[in-house]
């Protein structure tokens, strides 16, 4: 292989060839969504690749991909300490409210953008006929006021650096695309807490998310990455493609993921302006 950028030649990103174009082909189906200009753009793409077997993060890099790292309308969206939502007042267009059924409790009446909603029913119907209950959606769509409110209620309750690795601030939530979830099964316990993590419903969500689209987000080997504590509970929908290279290459990071430096802080410049 030759030689690429030394920036990427971190171990965890050498990927083989048959990613190369397992990620390509991923690609692919992805813009199949977003119409035949973007099609021919990828076919491009793959044409390069088989030409010259650069490396995938040369696909990471395209252009295409950056702009929808940064979309909030793009399922690829990331947001972290360092991404701020753009505008930081987004509104999803797309929320439904996720069905209330015998797999899914969703008393709260909560919302997800749709394709979210789909995968997270299909996900609760797959836990439940493998014996491990009912899934409870405690928290989803959040608005930009919402997250700005409990924000400062954790800062009462815990502090402000404790707060900090406990919550966002508003418009660096993942909440706010309509793509996070906070989920637990109330008859297994420990909702919403670390030991969520321990129980069988909380390893079948760490082992089976990845095929309904999702990832854990927030890992307890990963709180220098993403600056937030374990969150076994919080799961992002990033698309069943992304999900599942994702879990094929063992990431534990959307950072990691997309090549993008890790965010265990708020840069200086942002820290005071959105926490109210
Ligand atoms: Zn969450």
């Amino acid at each position: 292989m030759p030689q690429s950028t030394p920036l990427y030649r971190r171990p965890a990103f050498v990927f083989g060839p048959p990613l190369v174009m397992a990620f390509a082909g991923a690609i692919l189906i992805l813009q199949s969504a977003f119409g035949a200009g973007q099609l021919s753009l990828v076919q491009t793409k793959l044409n390069e690749l088989k030409e010259t077997k650069t490396p995938v993060f040369s696909i990471r890099n395209s252009d295409w991909i950056r702009a929808k790292l940064d979309d909030p309308n793009s399922v690829f969206v990331v947001v972290n300490k360092h991404r701020q939502i753009n505008p930081k007042s987004f509104e999803p267009g797309d929320l439904v409210r996720v069905e209330d059924s015998k797999t899914l409790d969703n008393s709260r009446k909560l919302a997800l953008s749709v394709a979210a909603a789909g995968a997270l029913e299909e996900m609760a119907k797959a836990l439940s006929a493998a014996g491990q209950g009912k899934l409870f959606l405690n928290s989803a769509y959040r608005s930009y006021d919402y997250q700005a409110e409990l924000f400062l209620g954790k800062v009462k309750q815990y502090g402000k650096s404790e707060a900090l690795l406990r919550s966002a601030r508003a418009g660096y939530s993942e909440h706010q695309t309509g793509l996070a979830a906070d989920v637990s099964v109330p008859e297994q316990g420990c909702a919403i807490l670390a030991c969520f993590g321990e129980t069988p419903a909380g390893q079948w969500i760490q082992e089976n998310s990845w095929r309904y689209g999702f990832i854990v987000r927030y890992l307890e080997s990963t709180t220098a990455i993403t600056g937030y504590s374990y969150e076994p509970w919080h799961i992002r929908y990033v698309g069943k493609e992304v999900a599942r290279l994702y879990h094929e290459n063992g990431m534990q990071t959307l950072e990691e993921f997309w090549g993008l430096p890790a965010a265990p802080d708020y840069l200086s410049a942002t820290t005071e302006s959105t926490s109210n």
